[in-house]
């Protein structure tokens, strides 16, 4: 780890602000929450605070309500169920520039107890990341602990500014995501085979360009394969594909360290619609009126076989049109074959990725399911992410 974590800074008797990622999923409607592992994910930094004497400051993002109170997107939901989870009271903090000052509240925390800030993004300068709020937050306590990894990729004033104003370390959370991005990336671990899916070609261009460097065989799947038949030479289907993106693909399949596998056989319907009859033709033979919908049963026992002999894997986007039954089961054979495989090291990430692996209750079979969908696509392009570069040095 080159980044100092909570284990390398005393925390006893400190204030700690602590970036979690709270920006749960809720249900259309009501705002009840769908999915709360955001909030659980934050337990180990919690009690790692709690057992060390700390006063503990949590703020988060919620939705994007742009600068502005939007009463649907206030904390207290969050904040209760948070309170549920951690086995003490968290206290409602607001935010600096409201009325109530959150420094009277944060001052009266005993040791163990928690506040929580109000939805950082009511105020412009989170975003924007003004030196002003950032101070303002910095202002508030001893030490900045970011454990919010899912909003590392951004710049705002909670994960990239206020780091500049108090000692800036990383959560258990937030170390573990690196730790394991970072094996994807630089282990040795052989063969490595990365299985790359999703809706377009060009959400995926980048995370394709450094994972051909960095594993033995890539296996490509989603909406990008029409682009990649076409850069064969293979008819297409009645999808329009951009030049630029044929181009892309070409030059990936044909100046790569890496092998890169596409499709031998794909399901096809007429029309993109759940209920559309699907049918399986190889690769020649995609009619001009059809759109390719998921890899064919061909294709997923192909790539069954390079997946069960790898011994690093990593998986980013669904390999056809998941949500729909008829065009889930390439998706599903590879999730299938990934949590089969024995002795490998295993990451996934991307939110539809993830949540075939939930869905399928596989998540126990991979070493690391990541929680931050745009951040972990960016750090497998291989990018720096603004909010781990504001921590401070190991
Ligand atoms: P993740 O969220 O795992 O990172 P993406 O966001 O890149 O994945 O892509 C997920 C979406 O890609 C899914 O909604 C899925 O329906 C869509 N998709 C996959 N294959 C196809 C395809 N062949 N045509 C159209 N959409 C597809
Ligand atoms: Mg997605």
């Amino acid at each position: 780890m080159t980044k100092q974590t909570v284990r390398d800074v005393d925390v006893n008797g400190k204030t700690c602000l602590v970036r979690v990622d709270f920006n749960v999923p809720v249900e259309p409607g009501t705002g009840i929450i769908s999915d709360d592992s955001r909030i659980r994910a934050a337990l180990p930094t919690i009690h790692h605070l709690q057992s060390n004497g700390a006063r503990i400051v949590l703020c988060s993002h919620f939705g994007r309500p742009k600068g502005q109170v939007v009463e649907e997107l206030r904390m207290s939901a969050i904040r209760q169920r948070a309170t549920d989870w951690f086995g003490v009271e968290v206290i409602d903090a607001g935010l600096p520039g409201d009325k109530t000052n959150p420094a009277d509240t944060i001052d009266s925390l005993k040791p163990g107890e928690i506040a929580m800030l109000e939805n950082l993004r009511f105020h412009p300068g989170e975003e924007a990341n003004s030196p002003g709020f950032a101070d303002a937050l910095a202002s508030l306590a001893d030490i900045y602990i970011n454990d919010a990894f899912g909003a590392a990729h951004r710049a705002h004033a909670s994960t990239v500014g206020v780091a500049e104003y108090l000692p800036a370390v990383a959560g258990y959370l937030m170390e573990r995501e690196l730790k394991m991005l970072t094996r994807a990336l630089e282990s040795e671990e052989r063969p490595g085979v990365a299985v790359i899916g999703g809706a377009k070609v060009s959400d995926k261009i980048q995370v394709l360009a450094n994972l051909t460097k960095r594993v033995d065989t890539v296996l490509i799947g989603g909406g990008m394969v029409a682009a990649f038949l076409k850069a064969q030479g293979y008819p297409s289907g009645g999808v329009e594909i951009s030049d630029e993106d044929v181009h892309t693909a070409g030059q990936l399949l044909f100046s790569s360290e890496a092998k890169i596998m596409t499709p031998a056989d794909v399901v096809v319907a007429r029309e993109f619609d759940e209920d559309a009859t699907p049918s399986v033709v190889d690769v020649t033979e995609v009619p001009g009126d059809c759109l390719v919908l998921d890899i064919g049963p061909v294709t997923r026992a192909d790539y069954a076989e390079e997946i069960i002999a790898a011994k690093k894997i990593i998986w980013n986007g669904p390999m056809g049109v998941v949500e729909w039954e008829s065009f889930a089961e390439g998706t599903f054979a590879v999730a299938r074959a990934v949590a089969a495989v024995p002795d490998a090291f295993k990451l996934v990430g991307g939110g539809s990725t993830v949540a075939v692996i939930e869905e399928l209750g596989l998540r126990s079979e991979i070493t690391h399911v990541s929680t931050g969908g745009g951040a972990s696509l960016e750090f497998l392009e291989g990018k720096v992410l603004p909010g781990v570069a504001a921590l401070d040095d190991a």
